[in-house]
């Protein structure tokens, strides 16, 4: 761990498999920044979500307001998500656009250790210029996302959901469909 560096020095907490590469567009000058609250506007494109090296990721759109509050070696950032990502359909495995939206509050204090107390908070070096939220940013998405996603009721593939139904109706499977038995659940 480079206690020098500005951006991400924590290890790797179990709800988050891989850092995500820090994106200059997520990085905020605190340098020059009085205490006091800002306020910092992101526009998430399908180049975010593809690289966020998850495979499910297909695309996506999302805006991230982010709310700032310095306040002497202390920076409090209230990360809030809106938008979507897209994935397959966990019922007929089509594309379709998973709705996302929730918060996350990531602490940093600068503390010259570089040390990190727990997930929330993340000890920085006190002579820190700047942070960078790109993976606090994946996190707060990949916490709201649900475990299951599906199209609403109605919306799956016709064709898919017709091979599924008759499965079910004649408890004899074709062959050609038997594969898509596993989308069902
Ligand atoms: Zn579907």
């Amino acid at each position: 761990m480079n206690p020098r560096s500005p951006y991400i020095c924590r290890s790797l907490s179990e709800k988050s498999q891989l850092p995500v590469e820090a994106l200059p567009e997520h990085t905020i000058a605190i340098g020059g920044l009085n205490d006091g609250h800002s306020d910092h506007v992101f526009t998430l494109g399908a180049d975010f979500f593809l690289a966020c090296g998850r495979e499910d990721f297909l695309g996506g759109q999302a805006q991230v307001d982010v709310g700032l509050e310095k306040n002497n070696h202390l920076l409090v950032a209230r990360i809030h998500v809106k938008g979507h990502v897209e994935m397959l359909c966990d019922r007929c495995n089509a594309p379709m656009q998973q709705p996302v939206e929730g918060d996350q509050r990531q602490i940093f204090k600068l503390t010259g250790t570089g040390e990190t107390d727990d997930d929330e908070l993340v000890g920085l070096p006190t002579d820190t210029t700047e942070i960078n939220l790109t993976h606090y940013i994946y996190e707060c998405i990949s916490l709201h996302l649900p475990i299951r996603h599906v199209h609403p009721q109605g919306e799956c593939d016709p064709a898919v959901m017709e091979a599924l139904e008759r499965i079910q109706v004649n408890h004899v499977p074709d062959p050609r469909w038997a594969g898509l038995k596993d989308l069902n659940n």
